[in-house]
C-alpha cells in the first residue's frame, strides 16, 4: 500500500494511497463521534494524554528527527531541536491549559456573568513541510486540549511524518477519532471543508493556498486561522552591536536552510554601518557548514524540493536583471543551494517584494533610521520585523510604526509557546501558541445568570 520512492522533485518520501470518498466519510464520522466523547473529558484528562505525547516525542526523538531529515533535507541537529521544541509546547499547555480555559468572570449587574470556553468540534489542519513535526504539534496540542478533535492534511512531500504523527497520537492514548490523518487531493479537501461536521480550518503555507482555503471556508462560514508566508525585515541601525549579534542575524536567515516563514529575508542596513555589516555578515555566512543533512555538524542542508530551488533561481535571476548584485554564493547542485547574498537590492525586485524561501539574503542600504523603518514596512507581508540597535528607547518608539504580528529587538523573530504567533496583511490572520492560540478554536460563550 505504501510505496517508498525517490523522485527528482523531492527528497526520499513515502507515498500512501489516497483515501477513497468512502474512507473519508468514515474519518469524518469517527471524528464527529470522537468529538462528542472528547468534549466531555476534563482538561486534566486531556493534558494527561498530552504529557504522555511529550514523553514519547523525547523518547523517539532520533527516529522522528531522522525521518524529517530524510524527507525534506533538514540538517539533523535542527531536526532534533525541532522535536524538543514540540515537547516544549506540549509541556507548556500541560502546565497552563486549565488556567487558560477557566471561566472568565466579568462583573455586571447579574448574579453571575462570565465567558466559558467551549470546544467547536472537528478542526482541519492543513500543514506544510518546512517544520513537519512542529507545525502540526503546535496546532494540534492546543486545539485538542481545548476539547476539539483534529483531522490533519499534511504536505504531500512529508507523508512519512504524517503517518508517524498519526501513530504518535494513538500511542499517546488520545481516544479514537481525536487525531486522524488524511491523504487526498485538493478537490476532496474542498468537499471536506464544505461538510457541516467541520467547524474550523487552520492552514500554514503559502499565500496562494491560504486564499484558496479561506475562500472555500468563507462560503460555509467556517472559522479559519491562516499562517502564511513572510518577508521579514531585519533592520540594522548604526549603533547595532554586530559582534554580539552576528550569529543570531545569520541564523535568522539561514536556519532550516532558509525555508522558514519567519526568517529574516530583507536585511535593511543604515548607511553609516553598511560596510562594517556586509563584511562581518559575509564572513559569518561563509563559515556556515554545508553538507549531508545527516551529519551532525551540517548547518545548511538541502532544499526540500527541486521545484522550490528552481523558483529561487528565477527570483535571483530577475532581481539581477533589475540591478541587484550577487556578492556571495548562488551556485546549486542537485537540491543543494549555496548560501547567497545579494546587494543593491531595491523595492520592485523579486527578492525585495516576494517571499524568498531558501538560503538567500537580500541586502538593502537605507539612508537613515527613518528610511530603514519605512523600507521594512514596505511589504505586502506582515509576519515580523527585527531591529538591531543599542538604542532601546528609540526602538520602543518604533513599535507603533511596525504593522506586523511581531517586533523583536536584538533577537531574531522566533516562535515560542509562551508568546502569540501570527501575522497581518498577506501573512494571514489569527494567532497560534500561548493563550491566544488555545482560544482560537473555542466558542467564547457569554453566560449571564440572574
Ligand atoms: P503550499 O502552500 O502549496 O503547501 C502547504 C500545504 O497546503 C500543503 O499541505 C499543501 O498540500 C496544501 N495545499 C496547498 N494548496 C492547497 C489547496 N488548494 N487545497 C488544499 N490544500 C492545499 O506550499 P508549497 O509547498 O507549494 O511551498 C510554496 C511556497 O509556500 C514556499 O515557497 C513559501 O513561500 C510558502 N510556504 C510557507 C510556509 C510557512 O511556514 N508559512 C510553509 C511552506 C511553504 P500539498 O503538499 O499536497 O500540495
Amino acid at each position: 500500500m505504501i510505496d517508498t520512492s525517490e523522485n527528482k522533485n523531492t527528497q526520499k518520501t513515502v507515498k500512501p494511497q489516497e483515501h477513497t470518498q468512502k474512507q473519508l466519510e468514515g474519518i469524518l464520522a469517527l471524528a464527529q463521534t470522537g468529538f462528542l466523547q472528547w468534549r466531555k473529558t476534563s482538561i486534566a484528562q486531556r493534558t494527561t494524554s498530552l504529557e504522555y505525547l511529550s514523553n514519547l516525542l523525547l523518547e523517539r526523538k532520533r527516529e522522528y528527527a531522522e525521518l524529517m531529515t530524510q524527507e525534506m533535507g533538514k540538517p539533523i541537529s535542527q531536526s532534533l531541536a525541532e522535536i524538543e521544541k514540540c515537547a516544549w509546547v506540549c509541556d507548556f499547555y500541560v502546565k497552563n491549559a486549565t488556567r487558560f480555559l477557566a471561566d472568565e468572570l466579568i462583573q455586571t449587574e447579574a448574579d453571575e456573568s462570565f465567558i466559558s470556553h467551549d470546544p467547536l468540534g472537528v478542526i482541519l489542519g492543513i500543514m506544510p513541510w518546512n517544520f513537519p513535526f512542529w507545525q502540526v504539534i503546535r496546532f494540534a496540542a492546543p486545539t485538542l486540549t481545548a476539547g476539539n478533535v483534529v483531522i490533519l492534511k499534511h504536505a504531500s512531500n512529508v507523508s512519512g511524518c504524517a503517518l508517524a504523527l498519526d501513530q504518535l497520537f494513538k500511542d499517546a492514548g488520545f481516544p479514537k477519532g481525536c487525531f486522524q490523518t488524511i491523504f487526498t487531493d485538493y478537490d476532496a479537501i474542498e468537499d471536506i471543508i464544505s461538510d457541516q461536521r467541520i467547524q474550523g480550518v487552520s492552514l500554514t503555507g503559502s499565500e496562494k493556498a491560504g486564499k484558496s482555503i479561506a475562500s472555500i471556508a468563507g462560503k460555509h462560514m467556517i472559522k479559519t486561522v491562516m499562517e502564511l508566508g513572510g518577508n521579514n525585515a531585519c533592520v540594522i541601525w548604526e549603533d547595532a552591536n554586530l559582534d554580539k549579534h552576528m550569529d543570531t542575524i545569520v541564523n535568522a536567515r539561514m536556519q532550516n536552510t532558509g525555508q522558514s516563514c519567519i526568517a529574516a529575508k530583507r536585511f535593511i542596513v543604515v548607511d553609516d554601518i553598511y560596510e562594517d555589516f556586509i563584511e562581518k555578515f559575509k564572513e559569518a555566512v561563509q563559515k556556515l557548514i554545508a553538507g549531508e543533512p545527516e551529519d551532525e555538524d551540517t548547518e545548511i542542508g538541502l532544499m526540500a524540493r527541486t521545484d522550490l530551488l528552481e523558483g529561487l533561481e528565477v527570483q535571483i535571476r530577475k532581481s539581477v536583471d533589475q540591478g541587484a548584485k550577487v556578492t556571495l554564493g548562488n551556485r546549486s547542485e542537485g537540491s543543494y543551494f549555496e548560501p547567497t547574498i545579494l546587494e543593491q537590492v531595491k523595492p520592485g525586485m523579486p527578492v525585495f517584494d516576494e517571499e524568498v524561501f531558501g538560503p538567500v539574503a537580500a541586502v538593502i542600504r537605507a539612508k537613515n533610521r527613518h528610511d530603514s523603518l519605512e523600507m521594512a514596512s514596505n511589504s505586502k507581508f506582515g509576519l515580523g520585523t527585527m531591529l538591531f540597535t543599542e538604542d532601546i528607547e528609540s526602538a520602543r518608539k518604533a513599535i507603533g510604526s511596525i504593522p506586523d504580528g511581531s517586533f523583536f529587538v536584538n533577537e531574531m523573530v522566533k516562535s515560542d509557546p509562551r508568546l502569540p504567533f501570527g501575522g497581518t496583511k498577506s501573512s494571514g490572520y489569527g494567532r497560534e501558541l500561548s493563550k491566544e492560540g488555545l482560544l482560537e478554536f473555542v466558542n467564547k460563550k457569554t453566560v449571564y445568570i440572574n
